[in-house]
């Protein structure tokens, strides 16, 4: 959408942020172990696990486990504003006859009643079962795994990889796929949900108007949420997660709406709602705890000595898109040396978290394109200033990054464009004789935009316009990857509709990477 706010067109600087966030009383501060008063005899008439079990951000002695109590999810508070205490068990068998840690948790009325629970103590590299009481009620079973130890060498790693949720225009069918496949972790790279209000004549309808409230948000992620293709698909396996702009507002950047007239104090009360709520509903730890209108959620998950997943946040720390978003020449603000996609604090920890990396694959887990896609005509070359070629300063400084400090095996993952491509990251792409330096997946969207498999002439265009670019495709889906020391397999999931539920899914396309050896080759 056009941004018509010219004169806020670069990044905020630090002392008005804080000065914003000041004036911003409305934001309650969240706290950790607040001395609320816990409720005694509490009890439920329906069940107060509707909204199922996850875990996520496995590490080698632990994972987080995660619920909400919530009867009614799709009403308001239902629970009285009380804290109550949940009971959870990690056993080795789905039975619960091998327990192998116990434990109680608050459920917070300011956390709407969720629970993330930090469990340590299990052992690397296994699965586990996990489940929940409260008042005599007992929550599904989840499964979920640890990662291998640290200094150790498995011998594959397989996980899926989606993005792209929008609920109104389709079923997850992508999902009871993912469920039937063999793997250690889930992927999720961003667009978990989509704010807008709810519009006539589309597959199913999103509950209310845009979002601006917490109810709002929480309202929209027990939406999806209670959708059981997606419930099962978190209750089945650990989840890493990040976010990208849908899960507040299209393209915002930082501090930037993508609306006029919007204040800064406004749009900082509608980010810390947002950041709230995604915080409440995903399987995330304390390091990700929301502070008002700021979450950090950039880490790093290692996999031992096999892979190394550098989660991003390319949204909340990011300059105003340069020359006014859309599509555009790559000139001018471009090449800004104070345009930033991570902002500096978050490229800084990036890049030592890859240098400090004892992995053979080094995972980039990631929102926009990396690879600078020619959407116009070689005579006028137009990209996207919404993605790592708006921001070519950034983009450059990683790629020389890369091979000057010769980090081993980058993979980049990238969503956010709703169709499929893998494309080469070249040192430099204006010279067809550079070194490849990375190798970037971008997985299509669940759902968003609807069927897909139809033909999209700019992207047919680019497609062979760009020499990077290997492969393309524009149906739904997600994208499997099979991981050993040796090789990276990465096989394209498609499903032909998402307009009805029940599709089949098909494997149009697979690609490996030899390690050592960055650019993919098709199977
Ligand atoms: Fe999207
Ligand atoms: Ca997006």
């Amino acid at each position: 959408m056009a941004r018509l706010t010219p004169s806020r067109s670069y990044g905020i600087p630090r002392r008005d942020f804080l000065r914003y966030v000041a004036a911003v009383s409305a934001i309650p501060q969240l706290i950790w172990n607040p001395s609320v008063s816990i409720a005694k005899e509490i009890s439920f008439r329906d069940d107060p696990f509707a909204l199922g079990v996850a875990s996520g951000d496995p590490e080698p002695d632990g994972v987080v486990l995660w619920t909400r109590l919530d009867p009614h999810p799709l009403m308001g508070p239902s629970l009285p504003p009380e804290a109550i205490e949940v009971v959870w068990e990690v056993a080795h068998d789905e039975n619960f006859s091998h327990v192998a840690q116990k434990g109680t948790s608050l459920a917070l009325p300011q956390l709407g009643h969720s629970v993330h629970v930090e469990v340590t103590g299990l052992e690397p590299e296994r699965w586990y079962f996990f489940r929940f009481h409260v008042a005599g009620e007992t929550s599904p079973t989840g499964r979920t795994r640890t990662a291998p130890a640290p200094d150790t060498m498995p011998e594959r790693l397989n996980f899926a990889f989606t993005s792209c949720q929008h609920y109104e225009y389709g079923y997850y069918n992508g999902y009871p796929h993912m469920q039937q496949e063999d793997l250690d972790l889930v992927i999720h790279l961003g667009d978990y949900i989509y704010e807008y209000a709810g519009a006539e004549g589309r597959v199913r309808k999103h509950l209310g108007q845009e979002l601006k409230s917490l109810h709002d948000y929480r309202q929209r992620y027990s939406q999806y949420r209670l959708d059981d293709t997606l419930r099962e698909t978190h209750r089945l396996f650990p989840w890493i997660l990040t976010w990208d702009d849908h899960e507040f507002d299209n393209n915002y950047a930082n501090l930037v709406s993508e609306e006029d007239g919007v204040s800064p104090e406004e749009f900082l009360t509608r980010r810390s709602n947002a950041y709230q709520a995604y915080y409440e509903f995903m399987p995330l730890r304390r390091r990700s705890f929301p502070q008002g209108p700021s979450m950090t959620l950039y880490r790093g998950c290692p996999w031992g000595r096999l892979a190394n997943f550098h989660v991003l946040d390319t949204r909340q720390y990011r300059t105003d898109q340069p020359n006014g978003d859309h599509q555009k020449p790559m000139e001018g603000k471009v090449f800004d040396q104070n345009g930033t996609i991570l902002g500096p604090k978050q490229e800084r920890w990036l890049m030592k978290n890859l240098l400090q990396s004892p992995s053979i694959w080094n995972v980039l887990a990631q929102q926009v394109m990396m690879a600078p896609l020619n959407r116009g005509v070689p005579e006028a070359p137009l990209y996207s200033m919404d993605q790592w070629p708006g921001y070519e300063v950034s983009r450059r400084r990683l790629l020389q990054f890369f091979e000057s400090r010769r980090i081993p095996n980058p993979v980049v993952l990238t969503g956010d464009i709703h169709v499929n491509w893998v494309n080469d990251l070249l040192l430099d792409f204006e010279d067809e004789n550079s070194p490849i330096v990375a190798t970037e997946f971008v997985g299509t969207a669940m759902t968003s935009g609807g069927n897909g498999g139809n033909v999209i002439p700019e992207y047919e265009r680019a497609k062979d316009q760009n020499s990077f670019v290997k492969w393309y495709n524009s149906n739904r889906g997600y994208v499997t990857c099979e991981l050993t020391p040796e090789t990276w397999t990465a096989h394209y999931r498609i499903t032909p509709y998402v307009d009805k539920p029940g599709s089949p899914i098909e494997t149009p396309a697979s690609f490996v990477v030899e390690r050592g050896h960055a650019g993919a080759k098709q199977l």
